[in-house]
């Protein structure tokens, strides 16, 4: 009974899933050949049609390669990494976006085991999507702390905790469901990819929010899987 209770979940899971990749790519399809028709009938500016497409494909292709990445789970391969340097690494790549935004990062890194078996790829699209969901929360800038724990040599504990929006209770229960998003240009995948990647690595998250205080989002991986 409890295998049959788990495959039905898993089905109602993948359902909801396909359900919602289809409805989020035919809405920018939809789009994308209401244009063309425009184009057709010879109305309107060209050059401001070719943009509307141009972002609604970007718009699948975004979401296309977030899926990718709980398609491919096979493509895992895990090394012994240090979390300190792909951390700085992941901070480098957002640098841009994060002065753009007037956002300053924070890093403190404590003493002790640095080092764990992980795929260096995921991790690095977890710390992004993280990161990136900090600097958006803080419209008017700030702080996004990067801490790094590692408790009783057993476990590591990364948090990246921002100074922004928070997340309202009805927006945290909904947290991880696929296409669940507050943001005008979101995907809704972002925390779920995360969550999913996480999990593959034997780890969990904890999300501690105030509403205009911010957010803290703590990944815990043990240092064996
Ligand atoms: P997206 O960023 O594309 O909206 P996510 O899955 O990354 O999708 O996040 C889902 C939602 O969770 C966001 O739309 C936002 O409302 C909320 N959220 C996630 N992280 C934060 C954060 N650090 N601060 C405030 N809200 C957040
Ligand atoms: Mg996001």
């Amino acid at each position: 009974a409890q295998d049959h209770l788990q495959n039905s979940e898993k089905l109602s899971v993948a359902g909801q899933l396909a359900a919602g990749i289809a409805h989020e790519i035919r809405n920018p399809i939809t789009s994308i050949k209401g244009f063309i028709h425009l184009m057709q009938s010879g109305f309107g500016e060209k050059k401001k049609y070719f943009d509307i497409m141009t972002s609604e494909i970007e718009r699948i292709e975004m979401i296309l390669s977030e899926l990718l990445i709980l398609a491919k789970p096979q493509l895992i391969k895990y090394e012994r990494k240090d979390i300190r340097v792909l951390l700085s690494q992941v901070m480098t790549l957002i640098d841009s976006q994060a002065i753009l935004n007037n956002v300053e990062f924070i890093a403190e890194f404590k003493p002790g085991v640095t080092h764990l078996y992980c795929d260096e790829n995921q991790l690095k699209q977890v710390f992004i999507n993280f990161i990136k969901n900090a600097i958006e929360s803080m419209p008017n800038g700030g702080k996004i702390t990067i801490e790094i724990h590692s408790d009783h040599d057993q476990e590591m504990k990364i948090r990246l905790i921002d100074q922004g929006c928070g997340i309202p209770n009805d927006v945290l229960s909904k947290l991880g469901q696929p296409f669940y998003t507050t943001k005008e240009k979101g995907t809704g995948l972002g925390f779920m990819v995360s969550k999913k990647i996480i999990e593959n690595h034997s780890g969990h998250i904890k999300v501690e929010s105030e509403v205009d205080k911010g957010t803290t989002i703590e990944i815990t991986l043990p240092f064996s899987n």
